[in-house]
C-alpha cells in the first residue's frame, strides 16, 4: 500500500465516521463497573437512550453486534417452533430470517424483488388468513440497507390492528435509529433492534432491543433456552445501574457522548439533515445517468442510497478504484445484488463538505471506470444545497 495522506472517507452505510468527540470520550481509564461512578452514568444512559427510541419503556444495551439483538428479541419472547412472518426486502430481511430458522422458529419470509419495502397490505392479508393465530410476531427492517429502502412502520401496525391480529411486531432498525424518525411507543412497535455503529455514531460493539410492556409479558411464556440475552437478569441488574456481566465500560461513554450530541443537535434536525443530504446524492446519481435501486420515492432510504452500475459493469471492481484512487470506500452490493450496485452511506456524524468530497470522488471514479456519462452529479448535489 502506498502512503495515503489526508483522512480515509468511510462512506459505507455501517459502520460510521466516528466523531471525534466520541473517540475522545471513549479514551479513558475503564473504571469499577460495580462501583457508584459507574452506576451514576449507566443510570443516566439508560435513561437518555428512551429519548432516542421515543419510548418510556427500557431499552437494553448489550455488549454485542447487531446480530446478537436480533437473537435476544426472539428468543426472549418466543418459543421453538413458533411461527414468525417475515419480509424479503433484502438482504438483512434474509439473515434476520435465517437467525430465526436456526433457532428452530417457523419463519415464513414473504418473497420481494429488493427494490421495495414491506406491503402493509400483504401483512393485513396474511394476517387475516391466520384465523387460528398461529403467527406470534411479525419482523420488519425498517431501513433494509442492502438496497436503501425503507418500510412505514406505522402502516404495518396499523395493517395489524386492522387484522385484529395478536401478534407481536419487531422491528430492526439498525440503519435507521437516529437518523430517519422513528417511534417505539407511538408505532406500537413491541421490539426494537438497534446497533450502535451506524446513526449513534459509535464504533461496533453496542446492540440494543426496546421493549414494550406486550414483549415483556410474552417473556413469562417463551420456553427457548438462554442465558446470555435474558432480559430479565438484565432489567434487575439495570434497575441499579448495574449490568449482570461486565458491560463494555468505554463504548458506554462513547454512547454516553453520542446522545449529548444527538440532543445538542436535536432529533428532528439530525433527520432533516440525513433527508436533505439523501436529496442531494439521488440529484447527483440522477445526473450521472444511473439509477437508484429503491423504486418508490416514498420509500427512499435517508441513510443510504444504492445505485445500479450499467448493465455488464461490475460495481466491485469500480469500488476497488475508488479505493485506490480516492481512499474512499463505498459500500458493496450483499446477495442478490451483489456485483450489480454500490452503496454510498450519508449517515452518522455528516455534512455538506463531507457529501460533496464523497460525489466528487463517485464522479471521478466513474469516469476513470469508463463511465462517461458521469458528469454533473457534483453540481447538482450543490444547486440543491445551495437552495436548502
Ligand atoms: C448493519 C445491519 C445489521 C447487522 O448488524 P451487525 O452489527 O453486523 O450484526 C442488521 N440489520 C441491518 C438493517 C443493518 O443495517
Amino acid at each position: 500500500m502506498t502512503f495515503k495522506s489526508g483522512r480515509h472517507f468511510l462512506q459505507i452505510p455501517g459502520p460510521t465516521n466516528v466523531p471525534d468527540r466520541i473517540l475522545r470520550a471513549m479514551d479513558r481509564p475503564t473504571i469499577d463497573h460495580r462501583g457508584p461512578a459507574f452506576a451514576d452514568m449507566a443510570l443516566e444512559i439508560l435513561a437518555g437512550i428512551k429519548g432516542i427510541f421515543k419510548t418510556k419503556q427500557p431499552v437494553i444495551i448489550y455488549p454485542a453486534s447487531g446480530t446478537g439483538a436480533w437473537e435476544a428479541a426472539l428468543v426472549n419472547t418466543l418459543s421453538p417452533g413458533d411461527r414468525v412472518l417475515m419480509f424479503e426486502t433484502g438482504q438483512f430481511a434474509t439473515l434476520w430470517q435465517k437467525v430465526a430458522g436456526r433457532l428452530g422458529l417457523d419463519a415464513e419470509l414473504v418473497a420481494g424483488d429488493w427494490r421495495s419495502g414491506v406491503d402493509a397490505g400483504a401483512v393485513r392479508a396474511r394476517l387475516e388468513d391466520d384465523v387460528g393465530h398461529a403467527i406470534k410476531a411479525v419482523c420488519a427492517v425498517h431501513n433494509e440497507t442492502s438496497t436503501g429502502v425503507t418500510s412505514d412502520i406505522a402502516a404495518i401496525r396499523k395493517a395489524m390492528n386492522k387484522a385484529g391480529h395478536p401478534a407481536l411486531l419487531m422491528v430492526d432498525t439498525i440503519s435507521s435509529l437516529a437518523s430517519i424518525d422513528f417511534r417505539h411507543d407511538e408505532w406500537g412497535v413491541d421490539v426494537t433492534v438497534a446497533g450502535s455503529q451506524k446513526g449513534l455514531m459509535m464504533p461496533p460493539g453496542l446492540s440494543f432491543n426496546a421493549v414494550s410492556e406486550k414483549a415483556l409479558t410474552a417473556t413469562e411464556k417463551s420456553t427457548f433456552a438462554k442465558s446470555y440475552w435474558r432480559w430479565d437478569d438484565m432489567l434487575a441488574a439495570n434497575d441499579k445501574g448495574f449490568f449482570p456481566y461486565t458491560p463494555a465500560t468505554n463504548l458506554l461513554y462513547g454512547l454516553k457522548e453520542s446522545l449529548a450530541m444527538l440532543n445538542e443537535e436535536g432529533l428532528p434536525n439530525v433527520f432533516a439533515r440525513h433527508d436533505r443530504l439523501a436529496e442531494a446524492t439521488r440529484r447527483a446519481v440522477a445526473a450521472w445517468g444511473l439509477e437508484v435501486l429503491c423504486q418508490n420515492p416514498a420509500e427512499y432510504s435517508s441513510t443510504l442510497t444504492a445505485v445500479l452500475m450499467p448493465v455488464g459493469q461490475d460495481a466491485d471492481a469500480f469500488r476497488k478504484l475508488v479505493l485506490e484512487r480516492f481512499d474512499m470506500s463505498l459500500g458493496n452490493g450483499l446477495g442478490k445484488v451483489a456485483g450489480k450496485v454500490f452503496r454510498i452511506g450519508h449517515l452518522g456524524d455528516f455534512n455538506d463538505l463531507m457529501l460533496a468530497g464523497t460525489l466528487f470522488g463517485i464522479e471521478k471514479g466513474l469516469r476513470l471506470f469508463g463511465i462517461n456519462s458521469a458528469q454533473g452529479g457534483v453540481d447538482a448535489a450543490m444547486d440543491y444545497l445551495d437552495g436548502g
